[in-house]
């Protein structure tokens, strides 16, 4: 057996440039920067040039349903950037900022993984420029404004506090926030009410700043977070509380994307990081505008499965931020299809032709979905150890009988090197222009027609439930006005279904909206399908207890 180096040996190896040898490489001069040491830089908000977003290239990378490891769209993301810079294109990867819940719990960091990784990888996954530390702070100030208000005599707005619907917000994983009550301890220490905490990820705020294309924009966003209701059932706002210009201090330096650079010396920008099953699931429309303005191609990543982070992408982020995608990757691991062809958890390693024939619906499904957006999807078959030369041959068989591509992408193993050939396949169905992005929903249809719309049309249901619950909160986003909003799906990512035991390609389901939850300020309703945990928790062993530092300051055991 070959010996395997982890992630971070890798990274740790890596000879870094100085930031402002990269910053060269998209002609930013070391004028320009906002250093952060010597490999971290924040690029300041004029060099996006509007002209050059949509004649610049935007790629982005999706996958097939995923299993629980996660199917490589960040690693092959950075190797497609390596590749494409191997073939004399100029390309810049544009990612995610990893939340320290997941660092800390199960799936470790989100730099990348193998020979495809963006670093510095310890910085990236622990607290980088601290723009989380910011969105927390400005959530929580707007939380604490609130209960102000509510103890206040003067200035009241008069808000029920069992209505308030904003709560505070901690970049960890930690169960016993969930449900809590404050304002204990008598009448000097505010009202009493039920609370409870998110994760930072999932805050609004979050949302916002990845939403937001300005200053000017991020402010009239913070202003419309919805709170809650006054006794008298009054919408309260976060203007009301003229919250919005201190919460946008607060965030001066966190909506600045950051450039970091892949272990080949190429250009990364990582900026927001919204989880994809309860909120949009892509970086910041800033960062992707930017890394338009700078380079001739743009490689991002939606999170989970192109069910829930491409089609948010493409119906919230690229309509929000005037984008259009020229390409589209969806990432494959023979592992996963597998596992849509019935392979137990400890059978994924296994190789099977037949298996692999059977899973093979659920990818044919993401392909067709696709192409409802205009898109015709190049498929990396992102390859492992356990992979056999015949399941591959296979499985490139099946997509070239839907006239796809797909091919064998080694950027894992071998970083650039081994995804020339995806990154060929993406140049070719750019130059070709056959991919005429068009969103699926018209904004300004009703909330339970956009609704089936994505139900039928992407999930394959044969329609959509509304619990008495979810009616209501229709009626609600109604007399709010709210319902031209897009929507923003929470659902599982295990299954195209609101089950997440349907695997490969469901058919014959319905799918249930058990209730609403309102993000006026990030500008999206949420129907929530089944149980959505906001606050996640740690497992039984994480993945901290094998962490350390050395008196050096050497990092062993992140991943
Ligand atoms: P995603 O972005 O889809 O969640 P990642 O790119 O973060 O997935 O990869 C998930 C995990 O799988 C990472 O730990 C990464 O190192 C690992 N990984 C990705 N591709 C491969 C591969 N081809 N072989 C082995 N491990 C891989
Ligand atoms: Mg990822």
């Amino acid at each position: 057996t070959r010996e395997v180096k982890s992630d971070l040996e890798i990274a740790q190896a890596a000879q870094m440039q100085h930031i402002s040898k990269i910053a060269a490489k998209l002609n930013i001069s070391e004028d320009e920067l906002e250093l952060y040491g010597k490999y971290k830089a924040k690029l300041p908000l004029h060099l996006i040039d509007d002209s050059k977003v949509n004649a610049n290239n935007l790629v982005l990378v999706t996958a097939l349903t995923p299993t629980l490891a996660g199917e490589g769209k960040t690693t092959i993301s950075i190797g497609l950037t390596e590749g494409l810079n191997k073939i004399g294109k100029q390309a810049t990867a544009v990612l995610r900022e990893p939340s320290l819940g997941p660092v800390f719990g199960i799936k470790g960091g989100a730099a990348g993984g193998g020979h495809a990784q963006v670093v510095p990888m310890e910085d990236i996954n622990l607290h980088f420029t601290g723009d989380f530390s910011a969105i927390e702070k400005a959530n929580n100030l707007l939380a604490a404004l609130i209960d102000n208000n509510i103890q206040s005599k003067t200035r009241s707005l008069n808000i029920d506090p069992r209505t308030v619907i904003w709560k505070r917000v901690i970049d960890m994983n930690d169960r016993t926030l969930r449900d809590i009550v404050i304002g204990l301890g008598g009448t000097p220490n505010g009202i009493p009410r039920q609370d409870g905490f998110n994760i930072t990820a999932a805050s609004e705020i979050m949302a916002i700043l990845c939403m937001s294309n300005d200053i000017a924009d991020l402010k009239r966003r913070l202003g419309n977070i919805f709170i809650g209701f006054t006794f008298d059932k009054k919408p309260v706002y976060a203007r009301e509380l003229n919250a919005e210009g201190a919460m946008a201090l607060l965030l001066k330096d966190a909506i600045k994307p950051n450039l970091v650079q892949t272990l080949e010396g190429n250009p990364a920008i990582i900026h927001g990081g919204p989880f994809a099953n309860i909120a949009q699931g892509t970086n910041t429309i800033i960062a992707t505008k930017m890394g338009l303005s700078l380079s001739d191609y743009v490689v991002t990543e939606a999170g989970f499965g192109a069910d829930l982070g491409a089609e948010k992408f493409l119906n919230i982020k690229c309509v929000a931020g005037g984008l259009k995608p020229k390409a589209m990757v969806i990432v494959a691991t023979i592992r996963a299809l597998r596992h849509h062809g019935g392979a137990p958890a400890n059978e994924l390693n296994t190789p099977s032709c037949d298996r692999l024939r059977k899973g093979f619906e659920n990818l044919a499904k993401h392909i067709e979905n696709a192409q409802k957006f205009g898109l015709n999807p190049v498929v990396s078959i992102n390859n492992f150890i356990s992979d056999t030369e015949e399941e591959v041959v296979l499985l490139q068989s099946l997509c070239a009988e839907l006239g796809v591509k797909a091919v064998p992408t080694k950027a894992w193993a071998m970083g650039g090197d081994g995804a020339m050939s995806l990154a060929q396949a993406v140049v070719e169905e750019v130059e070709s222009n056959n991919n005429n992005f068009k969103q699926l929903y018209d904004h300004n249809q009703g909330v339970k027609e956009k609704i089936e719309t994505i139900a039928r049309e992407i999930y394959g249901a044969d329609g959509v439930d509304f619990s008495k619950q979810a009616l209501a909160d229709i009626k609600k986003i109604e007399s709010l006005e709210l319902d031209k909003l897009p929507i923003c799906m929470a659902k599982t990512q295990k299954s195209f279904s609101d089950n997440e035991k349907l695997i490969g390609r469901p058919k014959g389901f319905t799918v249930t909206v058990r209730e609403f939850e309102i993000a006026a300020g990030a500008g999206f309703i949420i129907p929530i399908l089944g149980k959505m945990m906001r606050m996640p928790g740690l497992p039984a062993v994480p993945a901290s207890e094998g962490m350390d530092i050395d008196e050096n300051g050497v990092i062993t055991g992140l991943s």
